[in-house]
């Protein structure tokens, strides 16, 4: 069941258009109350994962929905077309989430924005440090108020052991000043291991030294925070921060690859595994043994069906192959219909049972091409079980037996 969106505001014509932008972009249903006690009516049927709300209501003029929702729990945008700063500092003072003014279509497209960037956040992982529980409270609440997993911890050393827990953690805030290892330290030894395209580190901090900012700065940390400072702007940089990361991520998966199947590509591949085995893939105390898999008479599929089944075919065995390793192994498409499998930790005859089970499983799973016909297909396998000189080697030895499981009649593991 999709999750809701409350919209509360009296003007029809602007909560239709928000209501069609958001649900244009995002799987979620939008409730539209045009009043306080419409609004209340529907707290009570609902649940819902988010408020998004007009401050001029017929029968609440000035922001009384926001209590109202806020006492709900629930996380809540406002729209305002009210440009009063004083106004405006009072109600930043609750718990919203943003202040949006309703000016042009750009603050729909920007409230949008918001929403699709929350419910991204739910699945990243920030950490908070600091040694004042008042503080630390303070900003988990700022954070969780954004979607984020939040961890909230007191001390540098706890800080760390719970990276080694949750390695997937995105952002770290941490404060400067705190008993044993500070976040100086705390920076350093995170930077040993984590990048800044794999991590951003905000420092947090009442010293408004410059050259303390300037030290965390050349230390690695991504951004550096006065305190006190606007609920506001924290928001932003955390979530442009996190966009950031995002961004990298994708363009770093656009490189290693493969576009038609989402698999590894070749270029990923000798990368992955010459850091695996260290020295250029010349370093063969890593266990782990070697496939070339490839496609019987993959011509003959393109030449009856059409290119588009062909690429069909080769979705279709990715999908076998990936299903058949485990989280160490890797599976990359080298070119064409040609594919390299590494397993990894694996004895010989756990391996060989792993491809043949592969063989079987593509023959006797037949591609759906349309409503009532179907092509089955076959692959040969060639295996490297022990490891030559140079992983190129290792490669060129699987491909050898390949060519023997063709030559002797292909639907064949060699090894
Ligand atoms: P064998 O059993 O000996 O492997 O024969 P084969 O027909 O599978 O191999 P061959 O190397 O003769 O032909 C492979 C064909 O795959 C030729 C090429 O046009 C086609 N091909 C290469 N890349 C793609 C692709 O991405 N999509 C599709 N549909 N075809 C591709
Ligand atoms: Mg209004
Ligand atoms: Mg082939």
């Amino acid at each position: 069941m999709n999750e809701r969106i409350l919209l509360v505001d009296d003007s029809k014509t602007l909560s239709k258009l928000i209501k069609l932008k958001v649900i244009n972009e995002l799987a979620v249903e939008v409730d539209v109350a045009y009043s306080l006690a419409e609004a209340k009516l529907l707290i009570q049927k609902q649940k819902y994962t988010l408020a998004i709300l007009d401050l001029n209501l017929p029968d609440a003029p000035n922001g009384e929905i926001v209590d109202v929702i806020l006492d709900k729990k629930i996380p809540s945008i406002v729209l305002t077309g009210n440009i009063d700063k004083a106004f405006r500092t009072t109600l930043l003072k609750k718990d919203i989430i943003d202040y949006v003014y309703k000016g042009g279509i750009e603050d729909i497209d920007y409230v949008v924005t918001i929403i699709k960037r929350l419910f991204k956040n739910r699945a990243h992982k920030v950490m908070v440090v600091d040694d004042s529980l008042v503080f630390r409270n303070q900003m988990k609440k700022m954070v969780e108020n954004l979607f984020f997993q939040v961890f909230a911890l007191a001390q540098g050393e706890e800080a760390l052991s719970m990276l080694e827990q949750h390695p997937d953690i995105k952002i770290i805030m941490t404060d400067y000043n705190m008993p044993v290892m500070d976040g100086l330290e705390l920076t350093k030894e995170v930077r040993k291991k984590y990048t800044k395209n794999q991590l951003s580190i905000f420092v947090i901090s009442s010293t408004d030294d410059s050259d303390v900012s300037a030290m965390f700065l050349k230390r690695g940390a991504t951004d550096y925070i006065n305190k006190p400072f606007s609920k506001e702007e924290f928001s932003c940089r955390l979530n442009n921060a996190i966009e950031a990361l995002e961004n990298i991520d994708t363009i770093t998966n656009f490189a290693s690859r493969d576009f038609l199947t989402g698999l590894y590509n070749r270029r990923y591949f000798f990368a992955a595994m010459e850091s695996y085995m260290g020295n250029n893939g010349t370093n063969t105390n890593e266990e782990f043994i070697t496939a070339m898999i490839d496609i019987d008479h993959f011509k003959k599929i393109n030449d009856t069906y059409g290119h588009d089944i062909g690429d069909k075919a080769i979705v279709h065995l990715s999908e076998i192959l990936r299903s058949h390793i485990q989280h160490q192994d890797i599976v990359a498409r080298f070119g064409g219909e040609e594919f390299c499998i590494v397993l990894k930790e694996v004895t010989k005859d756990q391996a060989i049972t792993v491809f043949e089970r592969i063989r079987q499983t593509v023959a006797l799973t037949p591609l759906l091409i349309n409503e009532n016909q179907e092509i089955t297909f076959t692959v040969s396998i060639g295996v490297a079980l022990e490891h030559e000189n140079s992983l190129i080697d290792t490669i060129n030895e699987a491909d050898a037996k390949l060519y023997t499981a063709k030559h002797n009649g292909r639907n064949q593991v060699v090894y």
